[in-house]
């Protein structure tokens, strides 16, 4: 029967928790269909921002058209002064000259556009087209008009998540190529590192026709950057070029379109874009493009959250709760960041955060439901126990008070009987003694159950007399030296001179003689029992020690209370009734003093009542 519900409740638990995981799966794969590029890419800025930023691969330097350049000249530089520029780099045997400003916006006449176009003949030189992609038919597009038209125009788009990804207008993307025809970029990273394929790019992936990589950005100005006028007036050495690609460009601080938004500016001049340029081309050079997880990953780190939410928040307490998923919230923070800081890669943090929120929202007002039906049901039974508790002491009571008369009889028949003596047999004398010493019991029990009714229903009054305690516990041994005659115990007394206490007399008596019947009660034949009085620290200390079989270490902490008897006396020969020692506390602690134990098994037990002097 038993068996059967344990079983039962095992399977309900099984269902539940399955239930839960279910839920809370079921909303990880719904929260993993949120677009959350927005918060993602903030998410991901920071982390660029925070790392220590990457090397740079050496190989390239930054000419641009700066207010210096415009307030020497007291304008823009027009053909003649690129000439000039291209003549002082040809000197310094370039790897390759990108130029990233639009060239058809430059000045001059014919003859001198013709002398430009020479120079730049001189040297590997290409005009990026970064703002169109080289779509099959729109070749034409590219050229430069005569005579510039033999300038190779090569497009390197640059990117920015105005439609797509974050709509913030930040520039995080570079194209590789274009339906397998490779972009300006990775042209010329594969003359320097050999890589052909896209998918041999760290971190490439697909979007419609192009192959694309995510920038490893620098912060702005990490790149060694030249004044126009200074090259051209050849204050730069030529070494600063020999071999590296130059990349031309603009930084005037007039013109947006100069600019790009990154992670780490969303500053309208935050980074130029020959600078940005450089970003891409080093990217791809040193092939460390940030790695984003594939989207599998980031669906089963979420619903490994979400199952750890619901767990947490259902079975742990709110406290501790809030406390683990805070901390889950930080080791998770804490793991992506090292990921990209130390390997360069890119883990969703959005989804998982906003699973926790979720999934704790969700599952509060649940757990709150079976709270509250649990306390509804203790509060119940704790009714109830209350209610049955009243029932057994009312019965209790009345049962007693009317056994009180009748056994008042019983003895006083006895007593009668008794004093006949000479006319009884000695069977008959045995028989009478015995009812004797029975009804007493009884009628100690009756007192107990009475005193319990009493102390419950607070009816009991102190009623304060000086008295000397010395005297009233030679008083109490006196009476009791019979029964221990009867077991050959000696009681022995050790009393302190002591002035006299203001105390109520009955319970006092009734406390003392309560611990001295045990001690003999719970005493083997021909052992003693020593009780003491002193005064310590202005309190009275009165202490029943007996060498009897003691009390195990478990039942000392209920031996107050009440109908308690410990497990070694409860089937025994010795009767009790549990309530001595539950009336005796009850009894010194209106008397504001308190009552202890110190016991071993089989060796004995000590009980100690400290009085205050005066009360
Ligand atoms: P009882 O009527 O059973 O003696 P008490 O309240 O006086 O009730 O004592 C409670 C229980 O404490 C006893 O049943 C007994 O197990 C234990 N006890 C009390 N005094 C002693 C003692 N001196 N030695 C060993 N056990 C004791």
């Amino acid at each position: 029967m038993e068996r059967n519900t344990l079983k039962k409740n095992q399977k309900r638990r099984w269902l539940f928790g399955s239930l839960r995981i279910l839920l809370a799966l079921g909303i990880a794969f719904f929260i993993c269909q949120i677009q959350l590029d927005y918060i993602e890419s903030l998410l991901f800025d920071m982390r660029v921002r925070s790392r220590p930023a990457p090397d740079t691969s050496g190989l390239i330097s930054i000419i641009n058209i700066d207010t210096k350049t415009q307030e020497a000249l007291k304008r823009l530089p027009e053909a003649a002064d690129h000439t000039l520029l291209f003549k002082q780099l040809a000197k310094a045997n370039p790897l390759r000259v990108l130029y990233t400003q639009d060239f058809s916006e430059i000045i001059g006449s014919y003859e001198e556009l013709e002398q430009l176009a020479r120079a730049t003949a001189q040297m590997p030189f290409t005009v990026v087209e970064d703002r169109k992609l080289p779509e099959v038919g729109l070749e034409e597009e590219f050229k430069l008009l005569p005579p510039l038209q033999d300038i190779s125009v090569v497009s390197g788009p640059k990117t920015a998540d105005t439609q797509l990804f974050a709509r913030d207008g930040v520039t995080r993307r570079l194209v590789l190529s274009l339906e397998d025809q490779p972009l300006l970029h990775k042209q010329i990273a594969t003359s320097i590192n050999g890589i052909t394929h896209d998918h041999d790019f760290r971190g490439w992936f697909n979007l419609k026709r192009t192959n694309q990589v995510y920038i490893n950005f620098r912060p702005a100005g990490t790149y060694e950057t030249y004044s126009f006028i200074d090259v051209v007036e050849g204050r730069v050495a030529a070494e600063n070029f020999a071999n590296k690609i130059v990349i031309i460009g603009r930084d005037t601080r007039s013109e947006s379109k100069d600019y790009v938004l990154t992670p780490y500016s969303r500053d309208l001049t935050g980074m130029s874009r020959s600078e940005m340029h450089a970003n891409m081309l080093d990217t791809l050079i040193l092939n460390n493009g940030p790695v984003k997880t594939p989207e599998w990953l980031n669906i089963i780190i979420t619903s490994l959250i979400a199952v750890l939410t619901v767990f947490v928040v259902l079975t742990l307490r709110p406290a501790r709760g809030l406390l683990i998923l805070g901390l889950a919230m930080l080791l998770f923070s804490l793991l992506s960041w090292t990921l990209f800081a130390m390997f360069g890669v890119w883990i969703d943090v959005s989804h998982p955060f906003l699973a926790i929120f979720i999934c704790y929202y969700f599952f509060i007002p649940y757990r709150l439901i079976i709270e509250n039906r649990r306390s509804w049901e203790y509060y119940q039974r704790n009714n109830l126990l209350t209610q049955v508790e009243e029932l057994k002491s009312n019965f209790l009571r009345m049962m007693s008070h009317d056994l009180k008369t009748p056994l008042a009889r019983i003895q006083g028949m006895t007593e009668v009987a008794l004093r006949e003596q000479g006319q009884l047999t000695p069977t008959q004398l045995d028989a009478l003694r015995t009812i004797g010493t029975s009804s007493e019991e009884l009628s100690g029990f009756v007192s107990s159950i009475l005193d319990v009714g009493r102390i419950e229903s607070k009816e009991i009054k102190l009623h304060l007399k000086s008295k000397d305690i010395n005297a009233l516990l030679n008083d109490v041994t006196e009476k009791l030296r019979y029964l221990a005659q009867q077991k050959n115990i000696q009681i022995v007394t050790e009393f302190e001179p002591m002035f006299s206490v203001k105390i109520d007399e009955d319970l006092i008596r009734q406390v003392f003689t309560n611990l001295i019947e045990n001690a003999i009660k719970y005493s083997p034949e021909n052992s003693s029992i020593l009780v003491t009085t002193e005064e310590i620290d202005g309190k009275l200390n009165v202490q029943v020690a007996d060498q009897g079989m003691g009390i195990a270490q478990e039942d000392l902490n209920n031996l107050f209370s009440k109908f308690y008897r410990s497990k070694n006396v409860r089937d025994g020969a010795i009767r009790g009734s549990g309530l001595g020692l539950y009336l005796s506390r009850y009894f010194v602690n209106l008397h504001k003093g308190s009552i202890a134990v110190e016991s071993e098994l089989n060796k004995g037990s000590t009980f100690t009542v400290e009085l205050p002097m005066n009360l």
